[in-house]
């Protein structure tokens, strides 16, 4: 078998989630020539919401306004939690890092400088969150004026109902109204999926028809409420058009995933990355890595088979934990199975869950992971870092459990930012 030509780079990223995707960003933006490896993880199925931080202590439920004050408390009381090796103001530009360049690849976002921002969700609730894609944006003043307002769904679109949206919302909304209307050109009978309709208002003929669909049912609405279907590549833009057809505010409401936010956010990126000279090996999986003699790491990755060879001097492991694979667990215990990496867990299989699924406290497994040392590298048995130039970011790290938190993306993009910190300082020494 002829031998692969090896891709060489200073920094391999294993992973392109968000934490991937962010830390590959924050490494190109600091010079350092980048390869990333991953298959379509979690940020597919994400709301595109960009929560830093805002219930805490969770068994509690407390909701906290101020994502900052909260982070500040939580490391006090949780001095293990990855936030609380990171400085505030890296945190901050971490995230308006971020937002910045999905703003400048066709994904615009919005929010208050220091508050967490309440968003309707696809079951009428409200979450708080920190940074919100624009076409959300008019949803949050209609429902902070009250204002009178129409949801609309779809026949044939299932898990999004503008009636039972409006029904749980209503008591604190009492100028919701709904309609449920035909998706243009697709024949009643027919299902209708999130992604074809997003794909579809790409084209302006198809919104101008959406838009004369909707017009009827105004009857003095000042906003309309849609499911996340403002098209894939520029979805302002489709929101700005319809807003013209329609002469009200029209914004989005996530739907329930996977939907088409999470598809913007991973095509936002991948667009973003390639132009700032990222080499994206996406769809593949690494199968192996070994630290190679001269210090660095030799990966072999494909899609089912060995495809590339990588070669880099630094690695930063952005692999989540079971959904993506970056950790697995079996009848007795949780491993890292990539670099054998030692895994904070629970003492024993029984001490995984609580009785109750949805006890508020959580599950202790939800915060099992790497432990790592101030700089981001993962430590092997003795506490010592286990490679100097390998660290590790997202929610692969122990100590957190973003779900219950409301901290998703703020976790994965500031502990990608401080990965990639440590791994330029250490490239430097060598
Ligand atoms: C249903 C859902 C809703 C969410 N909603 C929100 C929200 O509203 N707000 C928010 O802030 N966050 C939300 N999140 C979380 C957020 O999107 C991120 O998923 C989370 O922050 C974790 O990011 P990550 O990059 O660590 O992991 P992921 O996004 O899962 O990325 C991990 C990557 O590692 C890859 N990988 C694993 N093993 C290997 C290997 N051996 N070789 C190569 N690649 C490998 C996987 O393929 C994947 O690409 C949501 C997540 C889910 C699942």
């Amino acid at each position: 078998m002829t031998a692969i030509p090896p891709i060489r780079c200073e920094l391999c990223v294993i992973g392109s989630g968000i934490a991937g995707m962010g830390a590959a960003l924050f490494a190109a933006r600091q010079g350092l020539a980048t390869a990333v490896v991953g298959r379509t993880g979690e940020i597919i199925f994400t709301t595109g919401l960009l929560d830093l931080m805002a219930v805490h202590p969770v068994e509690k439920g407390v909701i906290w306004d101020d994502p900052w004050a909260c982070i500040a408390q939580l490391v006090q009381d949780q001095p293990q939690h990855p936030y609380a090796r990171i400085r505030p103001e890296k945190i901050r530009a971490a995230l308006d890092g971020t937002a910045g360049f999905l703003g400048e690849n066709g994904l615009a976002y919005s929010g208050q400088a220091d508050r967490n921002t309440m968003v309707l969700t696809s079951i009428g609730t409200f979450k708080p969150t920190y940074r919100i894609p624009a076409t959300m944006a008019a949803g949050i003043e209609a429902y902070r004026r009250r204002a009178a307002c129409l949801l609309v769904d779809f026949k044939g679109l299932k898990g999004f109902s503008a009636a039972q949206i409006a029904a749980t919302a209503g008591p604190s909304w009492p100028g919701l109204r709904t309609a449920r209307i035909e998706f243009p050109d697709v024949p009643t009978a027919n299902e209708v999926f999130t992604e074809r309709m997003a794909r579809a208002l790409e084209a302006s003929a198809h919104r101008e028809k959406l838009a004369a669909a909707i017009r009827p049912h105004l009857q003095g609405a000042e906003a309309v409420g849609l499911p996340a279907i403002l098209g894939i590549a520029r979805p302002t833009d489709v929101m700005q058009d319809l807003q013209r057809w329609l002469k009200v505010k029209v914004f989005e409401i996530p739907t329930i995933p996977p939907g088409v936010t999470g598809l913007r956010l991973k095509e936002a990126f991948e667009r973003g990355l390639r132009k700032l000279g990222v080499r994206l090996c996406l769809e593949n999986k690494v199968f192996q890595a070994e630290a190679n003699p001269a210090g660095g790491f030799r990966l072999h990755a494909g899609r089912s088979d060995l495809e590339e060879v990588i070669e880099a001097r630094a690695v930063i492991l952005a692999t989540v934990r079971f959904m993506g694979g970056g950790l697995k667990a079996d009848r007795s215990a949780v491993s890292e199975p990539l670099f054998n990496l030692p895994v904070y867990q629970p003492e024993g299989r029984d001490l995984w869950h609580r009785e109750d699924f949805f006890d508020p406290r959580g599950h202790a497994v939800n915060r099992a992971g790497l432990s790592v040392d101030e700089d981001f590298r993962p430590l092997d048995a003795s506490g010592q870092p286990a490679h100097p130039r390998l660290f590790a970011a997202g929610s692969i790290l122990a100590h957190q459990d973003w779900m219950r938190m409301k901290c998703g993306s703020g976790l994965a993009l500031s502990t990608a930012w401080a990965a990639v910190e440590s791994a330029k300082t250490e490239l430097k020494k060598t």
